[in-house]
């Protein structure tokens, strides 16, 4: 870990170690004097904007960290970016149709990330997708009238109604059947508000992928139809003189899938689905193939499943070839192709900012000059193995000292040594076990009773945010983010750390790190200065963060701001958005705040009533209590400041 020397580090250094040119897609990159930047391509050139500097036109307004980052540009770039190169890959290959995204919903919900997504992407006639009632009704508030809409999920007749005054305002949206049950519902409601439906048809394809989302596809995933239910569900559409409205057909293989052969077999079986039915007569206009598309978190172009063996260009191509040959077979006309790619569209845009609070350090805090007398045996060992260590094998110095450790821990417990002896003797493995990580050599592949020992000395760096709220993946399904600190980068590194949240969680945490040496359980930190606020970022977590996070021990959401950088350097704060107050995240537990308060306000005048206060102090205590339930409810460093 310790080349290059510390001496000579520099800010290339530091962008190799953490890898941001792998996973950052050209979004990022290091300022000479050590700043993460934003990073943006503009007709007069490019731009870099320090992270830093958002943060302290934040600041100046009044957002504080933890804040969770938007660049808009990074977001429209994604839409641009999917789009031209479908289009691209159309054009090479001689497809003779076009491509049509669509945002499933359920990936960032969140306004300002809906509004910029329908506002950028009709430029594209991007789309949306529903999953739910709640959500068709975002996407009618949004989408152009003329926009595609895809309704997926269960559909009662709310939902149904809603999606057939859609199509009579023009919206191309289409019902997705999910289940047999669907249809009858739909027939039945077109008929009575005298609407034709558009009408698709999930379909279960039985290639199977891997990576985290491996149910969704295959014969047991629990949405889309059977071939047999596909094949009965036309018939009925046939018997009904509706085969006009069946014009979509739908599969989904998952999310984050790694392996573009897996797509490509599920791609190719979907165009048959498209192929067969369009030769027995169904006018078929577009083939959607749901999401899937990856993010490439760890950045080694793998097929782990947080990474992918392809990039965006492989993925069009092999979509738009894959349709093409497929359907060749029959000389069938080729389909619109829609992909619901929602991962990949709004990963990159959000970065969650926090501070460091505190370190705690596993460290020899001080150490005799000589052994002193009258010790336990074990300890005076221990003692002298710590001076020997140079005459050792490194495996045998630190197999004893652990063995030893561990013998004078029991007898602690039973009462043998006493806590002036333990207390020396755990000095003494910490600096033992030092000893021995400053001999290994890390290039060499390390024995392994040795590989733990540098997780076990590894500093706990506290963070101000809560996993559960901002980052509920890494805990849900181990997810790891893209994590670095967004300044000092021209400082090397010399710390080794695991991080952990606000929260009494000991899942509370993150200990799953992406470096350009592959994963790790410690990431590479800098020592804490007293002056100066330390900022990590956490990044790519635009997608599934945001709505599935939860309040555990209470934290709610974040500040939240977006963004918009220009084309001479400078940015726009477009919108901003508090942190949830102590008492809005009460509300949500359907807590009073206002009777909330008087409880307490009670108890305080019973207090002053038997003269364990005065009334001033009652004023005071009041007081508190009532700015602590509008305050947000992550750690306050600009108090901290204020009164030390
Ligand atoms: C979740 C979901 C998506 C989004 O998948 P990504 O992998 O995030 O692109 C698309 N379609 C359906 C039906 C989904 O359930």
């Amino acid at each position: 870990m310790t080349t290059p020397a510390k001496q000579n580090w520099s800010v290339k250094d530091s962008a190799a170690l953490y890898g941001i040119e792998n996973w950052g897609g050209g979004d990022f990159s290091v300022s000479s004097t050590g700043e993460v930047t934003i990073s943006l391509p503009f007709p007069t050139g490019q731009v870099a904007v320090p992270l830093t500097d958002i943060i302290q036109a934040a600041r100046e307004r009044g957002y504080d960290l933890p804040l969770l980052l938007r660049v808009e540009n990074l977001l429209d770039a994604r839409i641009s970016l999917i789009n031209e190169t479908f289009r691209k890959a159309i054009r090479t290959a001689e497809y003779r149709g076009s491509y049509n995204g669509v945002f499933p919903i359920k990936v960032n919900q969140q306004c300002a990330v809906i509004e910029e997504i329908s506002q950028f992407g009709a430029n594209y006639g991007h789309g949306l997708e529903a999953g739910s009632k709640a959500e068709l009704l975002l996407c009618l508030a949004n989408l152009n009238e003329d926009g595609l809409l895809i309704c997926n999920g269960y559909k009662d007749q709310d939902y149904i109604d809603l999606g057939l005054w859609a199509t009579k305002l023009g919206y191309r949206c289409f019902f997705v059947i999910e289940s047999v049950a669907e249809l009858p519902l739909i027939i039945e409601r077109s008929q009575k508000l005298n609407i034709r439906p558009l009408i698709g048809l999930r379909i279960k394809v039985s290639a199977k992928v891997s990576g985290l989302w491996t149910e969704t596809s295959g014969d047991r995933s629990s949405f889309g139809l059977s071939t047999a239910q596909l094949v009965a569900t036309v018939d009925q559409l046939r018997d009904e003189k509706m085969t006009d409205c069946l014009q979509l057909l739908h599969c989904h293989l998952g999310s984050q899938i790694p392996d573009i052969k897996e797509i490509q077999s599920g791609v190719q079986e979907a165009s048959r689905f498209y192929a067969d039915l369009t030769a027995e007569g169904i006018p078929l206009r577009y083939l959607d193939l749901g999401g899937g598309l990856a993010v490439d978190y760890i950045g080694n172009q793998s097929k782990h499943s947080q990474s992918c063996n392809y990039n965006l260009s492989d993925y069009c191509q092999c979509l738009v070839t894959t349709i093409k040959e497929t359907l060749a077979l029959q000389q069938i006309d080729h389909p619109t192709i829609i992909t619901e790619s929602g991962r990949f569209t709004v990963a990159h845009t959000s970065i969650l900012l926090f501070n460091i609070l505190d370190v705690m350090r596993y460290e020899p805090i001080s150490l005799p000059e000589s052994c002193p007398k009258d010790i336990h045996p074990l300890v005076t060992e221990q003692y002298q193995l710590h001076h020997e260590i140079s005459k050792i094998e490194l495996v045998d110095v630190y197999t004893q000292a652990i063995t030893r450790r561990d013998k004078i821990r029991n007898l602690f417990r039973s009462g043998t040594i006493t806590v002036r002896e333990r207390s020396l003797a755990e000095n003494l493995f910490l600096a033992i076990a030092k000893a021995v990580i400053e001999k290994l050599d890390w290039q060499k592949e390390i024995p392994l009773s040795l590989t733990g020992v540098k997780q076990s000395l590894a500093d706990i760096y506290y963070g101000n945010f809560s996993v559960f709220q901002s980052l509920p993946d890494t805990w849900a399904i181990g997810q790891a983010f893209p994590v670095l600190p967004i300044h000092r980068l021209n400082e090397f590194p010399e710390r080794n750390a695991s991080i952990s949240d606000l929260t009494c969680d000991c899942d509370g945490k993150l200990d799953h790190f992406i470096l350009s040496s592959g994963e790790s359980s410690t990431l590479p930190l800098h020592p804490l200065k007293t002056s100066e606020d330390y900022i990590l970022g956490v990044f790519l977590m635009g997608a599934y963060q945001e709505t599935l996070g939860d309040l555990h021990n209470l934290f709610g959401d974040t500040n939240v701001i977006s963004v918009r950088v220009n084309d001479d350097a400078s940015f726009d704060i477009i919108k901003e958005q508090s942190g949830d107050t102590v008492s809005e995240v009460l509300s949500m537990l359907e807590y009073n705040p206002t009777s909330f308060f008087t409880g307490f306000r009670d108890k305080i005048e019973l207090a002053v009533k038997q003269g364990k206060i005065n009334v001033t102090e009652r004023q005071q205590i009041l007081a508190q209590f009532s700015e602590r339930l509008n305050d947000q409810t992550y750690f306050n460093s600009t108090r901290r400041k204020h009164d030390h």
